[in-house]
């Protein structure tokens, strides 16, 4: 007989804090609102301080199975660089000790979730007659990801060197100097695997999980779905699961409360920019002298994450090396710099902060957004161009510097307007009110009846069904 009618989703996200962070989130959710049993198989090596607090985390609460599995030998999960070349390498090689783990399990899963890297991790899943579903974050770069391979055949030359923008059937087209990473260089091998994971996401899965919701992106998904130049690319269901984001009170792990929440508390409301790169962002020497000037000019308050200029050098972790003499005793009553890992979800969803400058990981974009918060986009690499562009021109939450900050050092008086703008004006107002309609939008879509929570349960239905075809075909 059917051993439990829960349905078991196994989760297998590729190395990084960004992947592990929104694979758990989604497992989360499923657990929670959808009744399944979830799994995240955690694949690491040389775990990071901040790494171990966001598994150990997760293992405290007790709501999902975590398990960690070595990363196969000969590769560094932190190694920084291509990850388009070297995720998809790890989690090739990592297939052998997914097996087994698979195998070890008394309750067999009957859906594998990876992220875009781990497609090649989805043959075991085939082997075990499970559902295989991939993440990703946006509908726009999923657009842009599943049309490369056209694009590839449509355009000589470099696409940073076009002169039109690149047209996607029905989606927004996207501005050359926006593409994404792997699509700066087409002789690079990052180009190469980024191209055979656009063709491969939509013939080796069931269905993206797309973390968005209808509202945020309807255009592009109808195009998607709908358009006759998408009828051969799309092939398999787009569910939009979103938004996928951590609400405060969920990362703390129950340790002592951070004393930037205490210094908040102290704060006059919506009065404290927070500013963050993720978790790999790094800016120059020259343009942290900047920001500096910058903050400190325009006299608001603020909380800097910041990292040293360039990581693993002799100087170690002493950021006041690279910010202008006296910063830190001129701004000590205005703002507080740290260059550790910040309690983000919880620092977001404080009363006292008022806006975000970001680097446009869609995982900060969507958490300012569930706050209600205006951002500066400041995109650095990866999807971020493009995130940058979505946020400023289509939903209209963010004002961003003139010139990539990528092409060109921003100026101190630039960000002191940015930051102005954002935190005393009118128009940070307006992005505010914005920000709280969509935050509505999107909490709407995940509750029972929304658009994201029919995705999610059409989803536990179809792995009900292959959980009990799974228990037939092996005689039990
Ligand atoms: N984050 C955090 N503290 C930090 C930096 C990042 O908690 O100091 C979290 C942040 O809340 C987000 C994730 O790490 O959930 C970063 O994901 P995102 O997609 O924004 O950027 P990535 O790090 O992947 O570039």
């Amino acid at each position: 007989s059917v051993m439990s009618s829960k349905p078991h989703a196994l989760l297998v996200p590729s190395p990084g804090m960004g992947h592990l962070i929104s694979l758990l989130e989604v497992a989360t959710c499923l657990a929670t609102h959808h009744n399944f049993h979830a799994t995240v198989l955690v694949v690491s090596s040389n775990t990071s301080p901040a790494l171990s607090q966001v598994i150990q985390s997760a293992k405290s609460r007790k709501l999902l199975g975590i398990i960690e599995l070595p990363a196969p030998s000969g590769h560094d999960t932190n190694a920084a660089g291509s990850v388009f070349t070297h995720l998809p390498a790890i989690m090739r090689d990592v297939r052998p000790s997914l097996q087994s783990a698979i195998s070890a399990m008394e309750r067999k899963p009957s859906a594998m979730i990876v992220d875009l890297f781990g497609t090649a991790a989805l043959t075991v899943a085939e082997e075990f007659r499970m559902l295989k579903y991939v993440t990703v974050a946006s509908a726009w770069t999923l657009s842009l990801l599943l049309y490369a391979p056209i694009l590839d055949k449509q355009i000589e030359g470099e696409y940073l060197d076009q002169k039109e923008l690149l047209n996607i059937p029905g989606c927004k087209p996207v501005r050359p100097e926006d593409v994404v990473k792997p699509m700066m260089n087409r002789k690079d091998r990052e180009y190469e695997s980024f191209i055979r994971i656009g063709k491969e996401i939509t013939s080796v899965s069931d269905g993206i999980l797309i973390n968005t919701w209808e509202d945020l992106e309807p255009t592009c998904l109808e195009a998607m779905r709908e358009h006759p130049d998408w009828k051969q690319i799309t092939k398999v269901p787009l569910y939009t699961i979103g938004p996928m984001v951590r609400l405060a009170g969920q990362s703390g792990g129950g340790g002592p409360r951070n004393e930037l929440l205490d210094w908040l508390d102290k704060q006059p409301r919506e009065s404290v920019l927070y500013i963050s790169f993720g978790s790999g962002g790094v800016l120059s020497a020259e343009q942290i002298t900047e920001m500096a000037w910058g903050l400190e000019l325009s006299k608001q308050r603020f909380i800097w994450v910041v990292q040293p200029p360039s990581k693993g050098g002799a100087q170690g972790n002493d950021i006041s090396e690279y910010l202008p003499e006296g910063f830190m005793a001129r701004t000590h009553d205005k703002g507080l710099v740290v260059t550790t890992w910040a309690p983000q979800s919880e620092i977001l969803t404080h009363a006292a902060v008022g806006g975000f400058l970001s680097h446009c990981g869609w995982n900060s974009a969507l958490e300012s957004i569930l706050n209600g918060l205006p951002m500066i986009a400041w995109p650095l690499y990866a999807e971020q161009k493009m995130v940058a562009t979505l946020l400023v021109e289509e939903l209209k939450v963010a004002i961003r510097p003139k010139v990539l900050p990528t092409k060109a050092l921003a100026g101190r008086e630039e960000i002191e307007m940015l930051v102005r703008k954002i935190t005393e004006q009118k128009d940070g107002d307006a992005m505010r009110a914005r920000a709280k309609e969509l935050k509505a939008s999107g909490e709407k879509a995940l509750c029972v009846g929304g658009s994201s929570f029919n995705m999610l349960s059409e989803l536990s239905r179809l792995c009900k069904i292959n959980t009990e075809q799974q228990c037939r075909t092996v005689g039990t």
